[in-house]
């Protein structure tokens, strides 16, 4: 048989980090402060809402788009938080998370061999999604400690055969809040240039100073923007899959050509829990940094402590940490190490880069965990000195 038998466009992505490291975590009866997922629950009564969902029978194929309380609850949510004023049946899709909007925006809107700039370090799944649709993902370095980008190798970056920004805020792993000054110059680029914002807001309402805004509520950029977001870090159900795409008709018709081949549809009981759930507004939303603040400052005081230099975001549940001050080992080494030796995990940031050596100093931490939990990984980590 003809080998290798994966094709040249996945050649090198291997296995996802986080697997990865979660899988090193319960091998090595480690913290997980890896990939990011909480270790409890969202509220009751969204779950409650997803059982009475099954048992009332929400169990079949739902309609390819979304359930229609779905689509208008993300229009209501887009409208109430960010003033964008969407119509629920041609401009919201509902997808199987953010991944598979990510996916379907990439595999739909860009031609073999266009690219698309992202800024790096950049979220794995951009990279694996770009490499599927055949587009070719061009990074624009964000530099350590702050996270800033040189506008200049952002004009750089741009080429005849670029087609879309895809832009992360608040960003993973950084935790970057991107400015409004930084949002406003790549609207001016998008529309220099006629590309299309792909953008992921997963952690809309991750945000411990600043305020997150939308790149398509810029001036001309609505037209030009497809918001991507999901249910699982605001609402603490990562396992559900709930996301969507929001944005204009067209473009919002390009990806549901693609995601109705992937998935079709998906996860017909929670979509009406996650109805629920944005429909109760700031109720729940109003829970997302109260409830994790803690432990953020928990966790980069302790990495402080222990001699890691903490350069946190704003945003997300992330923190990331040069290694230098502790170890002369690439991040890489130091993870595998600080599983074994000190029986806590975390995330190698080089795998965030496509040249790993820009990352070999910098790991980065997830403090969405019990409190219980960051203390006495903190307390793990003390032990290091
Ligand atoms: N984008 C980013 C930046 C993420 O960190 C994640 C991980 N949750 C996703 C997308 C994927 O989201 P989902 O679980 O909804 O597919
Ligand atoms: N988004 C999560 C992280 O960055 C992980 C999700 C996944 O494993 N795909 O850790």
């Amino acid at each position: 048989m003809r080998a290798p038998f994966l094709n040249s466009r996945l050649q090198g992505l291997g296995a996802t980090i986080f697997a990865t490291m979660s899988q090193l975590a319960a091998d090595t009866g480690s913290i997980n402060l890896g990939q990011g997922f909480p270790d409890t629950d969202g509220p009751e009564e969204i779950k409650a809402a997803a059982i009475r969902a099954i048992e009332e029978g929400h169990n079949q194929y739902p309609p390819g788009p979304g359930i229609p309380q779905l689509r208008a609850a993300v229009a209501r949510h887009q409208l109430d938080y960010w003033g964008l004023d969407l119509d629920p049946a041609s401009e919201v899709l509902v997808t199987a998370g953010a991944t598979e909007a990510i996916a379907a925006a990439m595999l739909s809107l860009c031609e073999i061999g266009d690219e698309v700039i992202a800024f790096e370090p950049f979220y794995d799944a951009y990279l694996a999604a770009a490499a599927m649709a055949g587009a070719r993902l061009v990074p624009v370095r964000l530099q350590a400690p702050n996270w800033e980008f040189d506008p200049e190798e952002l004009r750089r970056a741009v080429s005849p055969r670029t087609r879309a920004i895809m832009l992360n805020s608040p960003h993973n792993p950084t935790g970057k809040v991107f400015s409004p000054s930084e949002l406003v110059l790549l609207a001016e680029l998008c529309q220099e240039h006629d590309l299309i914002a792909i953008t992921d807001e997963v952690y809309e309402h991750m945000i411990f100073s600043g305020r997150h805004v939308p790149i398509a509520t810029l001036d001309e950029m609505a037209r030009r923007t497809l918001t991507i977001s999901s249910a699982a870090k605001t609402y603490s159900f990562t396992g559900w899959k709930i996301g969507w795409a929001t944005g204009p008709a067209p473009l919002v018709a390009a990806v549901r050509t693609a995601k109705q081949f992937l998935t079709y549809v998906n996860g017909a009981p929670f979509q009406v829990a996650v109805a629920y759930a944005l429909n109760e507004g700031r109720r729940f939303t109003d829970l997302v940094v109260p409830t994790i603040s803690e432990q953020r400052r928990m966790l980069a005081d302790g990495l402080t402590k222990a001699g890691f230099e903490v350069m946190g975001g704003d945003g997300t549940y992330f923190l990331t940490t040069d290694i230098s001050g502790v170890t002369d080992l690439d991040a890489k080494d130091f993870c595998m190490e600080l599983a074994s030796k000190a029986g806590v995990v975390a995330v190698p940031s080089s795998v965030f880069y496509l040249e790993p050596r820009a990352g070999e100093k910098l790991v980065r931490w997830t403090f969405c965990k019990r409190r219980e939990v960051i203390a006495e990984a903190v307390e793990r980590l003390g032990s290091l000195a």
